[in-house]
């Protein structure tokens, strides 16, 4: 239902919480066809619409009724490539959802979540001691001012089993390049990128005030990601508070070891596979040969693209907040990704993103169809493809 009035005072609260361009938005509609939510069934499908959101932005939240609707957003950003006011919808969702967070009022399947970093630093609600529990029997390095990069990983990768395997490969191939690099550890605290998505201002600038304070104190000049969550925030979020150095995700730095000969994968792999772009290093980040490259580097990697691939890909529905998400099998994004790979033909598909990982394992899991295809990170195929 569109909303009939306005509240100035909420709308000048969302605007100063990062919507800028909420009143650019002159309701044409080129956004939501461009949005994934069309191309998936359910009552989340059937509920969001971004242009009403827009409109529910501009009136001030009057009319709002629907928490499911306001955080559905995966901020994949497909659908500011084709807003022809240049509205930057992603922030804009972002201040709306600030709004209702910094009022207390949280959705319920958040707050766990948004506790747990809070008070432990990561969203997984994992004892901070036990960020470095990932380190075991690798002999990872320390970071001090002399070494050349910081190695930032993901909380992703930290704490959930599954997504350790992507820190260890791609500390096996950094060591093997022999890269200057070291880790800081248990004091690091999550990037904060998700959380402020999901509108927790506060608890974005604790994150991100934490992260700057320890990063600077060590001496840190450059930082290897692991994400492009994490790659995107510090990039584009940070220096504003102050964090200010060279960040590059690991995809990048391994293109240019491949390149200046410090790298290479002779072992063969033997197996069709597709890459899914994700959202946060292609759209947001302009990041998409360095993976291509890597996998073209690897012998017996017959690759082919999915049908939405680079600026057209398809999201895996896990920014935003939206990996901590129930949504009902049939509905996800990921199941579409999935029905494409195996379509055409692919027996692996790999990304470089531990929430793509995670939502696309989900899917073909799902799916049953792990049978015939597997999902991984490319670190992975590439660690394995060393001698
Ligand atoms: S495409 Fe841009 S101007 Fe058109 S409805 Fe969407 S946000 Fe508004
Ligand atoms: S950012 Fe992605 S999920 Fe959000 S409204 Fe735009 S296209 Fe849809």
């Amino acid at each position: 239902m569109e909303p009939k009035y306005v509240s100035l005072e909420m709308r000048d609260y969302i605007t100063g919480m990062g919507a800028e361009t909420l009143n650019w938005c002159m309701q044409c509609g080129l956004c939501t066809n461009l949005c994934p939510w069309r191309l998936v069934p359910g009552e989340i499908s059937e509920k969001f619409n971004i242009r009403h959101m827009q409109r529910l932005g501009q009136m001030g939240m009057e009319g709002f009724e629907d928490e499911q609707v306001l955080f559905a957003c995966s901020t994949c950003s497909m659908c500011q490539t084709n807003c022809p006011r240049g509205v930057k919808i992603v922030d804009n969702v972002r201040g709306m959802r600030s709004s209702i967070v910094g009022a207390g009022m949280a959705p319920a399947n958040l707050r766990p979540i948004l506790g747990s970093a809070h008070a432990q630093g990561n969203p997984w609600s994992g004892p901070r001691e036990k960020r470095t529990d990932w380190q075991q029997g690798l002999d990872v390095p320390q970071f001090d001012g002399d070494k050349e990069y910081f190695l930032f990983v993901c909380c992703h990768s930290c704490y959930d089993q599954r997504s350790t395997k992507v820190a260890k490969s791609i500390t096996r191939l950094l060591q093997r390049a022999g890269v200057s690099f070291g880790v800081i550890g248990a004091e690091e605290s999550c990037c904060g990128e998700s959380m402020r998505k999901l509108g927790d201002e506060e608890l974005f600038q604790k994150l991100a005030q934490s992260n700057i304070k320890l990063f600077n104190d060590k001496g840190v000049k450059k930082i290897i990601t692991t994400s492009p969550h994490c790659l995107w925030t510090f990039q584009n979020e940070y220096p504003e508070l102050g964090g200010e150095w060279e960040v590059i995700h690991y995809t990048q730095l391994l293109e240019q070891l491949l390149e200046d000969g410090k790298l290479s994968f002779p072992e063969s792999l033997g197996k069709r596979v597709a890459f899914h772009d994700p959202c946060y290093l292609g759209r947001h980040s302009g990041i998409y040969e360095a993976p291509r490259k890597l996998l073209a580097a690897v012998p017996g990697a017959e690759t082919l693209e999915l049908t939405r691939c680079r600026e057209m890909s398809l999201c895996c529905a896990g920014g935003g907040g939206r990996i901590w998400a129930e949504v009902p099998m049939g509905e996800r994004f990921g199941e579409l990704r999935i029905s494409d790979a195996v379509g055409k033909g692919a027996e692996i598909l790999t990304t470089s993103c531990p929430y793509c990982l995670n939502m696309l394992t989900d899917a073909c899991n799902s799916m049953d169809k792990q049978e015939v295809l597997e999902i991984n990170e490319l670190s992975e195929i590439l660690a394995a493809s060393l001698a």
